[in-house]
């Protein structure tokens, strides 16, 4: 089936039988992503996940030391 990136337009296609096609077919309100906006994503998250466990550690350090 043929799959538009809802950030990006891009248009691609992806195997009927593949678990995200069935995916999308079950939830047509799912929107597709591309590769790489996916991965664009998972960086922001990661990111933010990243700068989250830091202040989360600078504030166990402080408790400690206090
Ligand atoms: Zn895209």
């Amino acid at each position: 089936m043929r799959v538009k990136c809802v950030l990006c337009d891009k248009l691609e296609k992806i195997e009927d039988g593949s678990p995200l096609a069935k995916r999308l077919r079950n939830r047509p309100i799912h929107t597709y992503m591309c590769a790489d906006c996916n991965k664009r994503i998972a960086d922001r998250t990661e990111e933010r996940k990243a700068s989250g466990n830091f202040s989360t550690f600078r504030q166990a350090v402080q408790e400690d030391t206090w």
